[in-house]
């Protein structure tokens, strides 16, 4: 049986530093079919081979919360569509990406996850799959349409607890965490208070405080604490799993270790802007700051450490992009003119391109265990929490061959020329990183060569999950 599998590998990347699950090993990878199918040193010859002396092989990246190619509820389409935002996924490290099916006030759900999916198969250069986002929960939607949907494979339900086009109410909250609980699916939450952000924006606007910075203000750390336990308490209500977006604050880390500690099943995700960014980078003149604002906003250093704490105790599980891409200009932030207050300035930040480097360089260069962190955040666990594991998330025996060559040395300045993404910005714009993707497979094919992308528009396929 071995040497069957031996006599048909199609390629072999050869003598890298793998990072497997919970090892860092020196090994030889051998794919057949798109799939990894031995794992070993010294591996006989095939047809491909890639050299990986020196190199770092990771898994590929599983970006779980982008958007993509959609269309928000006031109307305005991302800067990016799917070539556009998967290419540059590509290009940073990351084969795999959720990205929503955004169903708004009086859409019917199928439709939407109809046309998001004929998009995605279109332009697609790396592997995918939606959250249903619920923005219409109306008695068709929760009771025919989101079953069905479930039960085709989609396994993963968005709701936003604030946005006033857009947020759910509390006991709609209860119908979709139980609708997902029979079918099978997990709900993600965008876990603010409502009440607070608006009450508080319309002081600040009424006192003519409009600035971009004064958005950091509007979003007190308090609505994202009261929210995140409120919804650890409903999904408790409905006995099901749930997880928790973009967490900013400590108190919300707190929350949540408290939560996972009473036996609650809750995961969480954070991300790089709430790692790397500060309110300071909003405050700049005119509607500059524009480019770094998101919901929530990232928040102060206290905030940072108490972040990576949790990413390294496991109370938060993952590191998502939350790649919201709008160019600053009339198309994306500034389509309400250079009189915007931040209440009319679109929320969000690019990021599908610079997650992975941007912890590679944090994470990677403190021996086998930051190499071992980096893939469980950044992969394997993103995987396994949205029903893509075993195919997805880690080099094993079985696994696709979704495979980055990393040199761990080579260090570049992130630069808004270079992004890939079509926002024509980064937020980490003149940081200097350590550790570079330049060789990217995805089930086998390489789509990434020497940093210059070589994948066809729609090669990209949906993910098959079950949970
Ligand atoms: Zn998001």
């Amino acid at each position: 049986m071995q040497n069957t599998t031996l006599d048909t590998l199609t390629l072999v990347v050869r003598g890298g530093t793998v990072v497997s699950g919970q090892d860092v090993i020196r090994a030889d990878i051998g794919v057949a079919g798109g799939r990894i199918v031995a794992l070993a040193d010294g591996l006989p010859p095939a047809p491909e081979e890639i050299d990986a002396t020196g190199q770092i092989v990771m898994p590929g990246g599983v970006d779980v919360h982008a958007h993509i190619e959609q269309v928000s509820a006031t109307g305005l389409m991302t800067a990016d569509d799917w070539e556009s935002a998967t290419s540059a996924a590509a290009l940073g490290g990351t084969t795999t990406v959720l990205a929503f099916a955004a169903q708004h006030r009086g859409m019917k759900l199928s439709k939407v996850v109809e046309d998001y999916a004929r998009r995605a198969a279109a332009g697609a250069v790396i592997d995918y799959g939606f959250h249903l986002m619920i923005g219409n929960p109306d008695a068709p939607t929760l009771d025919i349409e989101l079953p069905a949907l479930i039960e085709a494979g989609h396994r993963s339900v968005k709701v936003f607890m604030t946005y006033d086009r857009l947020s759910v109410s509390d006991e709609h909250i209860l119908d979709i965490l139980e609708i997902a609980r029979r079918h099978g699916a997990l709900v993600c939450v965008h876990a603010e208070n409502h009440g607070m952000i608006a009450w508080m924006s319309r002081k600040l606007l009424a006192a003519g405080k409009t600035a971009p910075k004064y958005h950091a203000h509007a979003h007190p750390r308090l609505s994202e604490v009261e929210a995140v336990r409120r919804v650890i308490d409903l999904a408790r209500l409905a006995e099901a799993a749930v997880s928790i977006f973009h967490v900013s604050t400590r108190e919300g880390v707190a929350a949540i270790r408290a939560a996972l500690g009473d036996g609650a099943e809750v995961h969480a995700e954070t991300c790089p802007q709430y790692l790397f960014l500060g309110p300071e980078d909003l405050d700049k003149p005119g509607l500059e700051g524009a480019k770094w604002m998101c919901s929530p906003p990232p928040r102060g250093p206290r905030d940072r450490d108490a972040l990576w704490k949790g990413l390294e105790r496991g109370d938060l599980q993952i590191l998502s992009s939350d790649h919201a891409p709008y160019a600053h200009d009339e198309t994306g932030k500034l389509k309400h003119g250079p009189e915007s207050s931040f209440k009319q300035i679109a929320n969000g930040v690019p990021g599908i391109g610079a997650r992975l480097v941007l912890a590679f360089d944090a994470l990677a260069h403190d021996g086998a265990r930051g190499l071992v962190q980096f893939a469980r955040i950044t992969a394997a666990n993103p995987a396994r929490i949205y029903g893509m594991a075993p195919a997805k998330g880690v080099i094993t025996i079985g696994a696709d061959a979704d495979l980055v060559l990393w040199d761990p040395e080579r260090r570049r300045t992130l630069r808004d020329a270079d992004v890939a993404d079509r926002t024509g910005y980064t937020p980490y714009a003149g940081r200097t990183v350590r550790g570079w993707p330049h060789t990217v497979l995805r089930r086998g094919a390489v789509i990434v060569r020497d940093g210059a992308l070589c994948a066809a528009a729609g090669s990209g396929r949906m993910v098959a999950r079950s949970l």
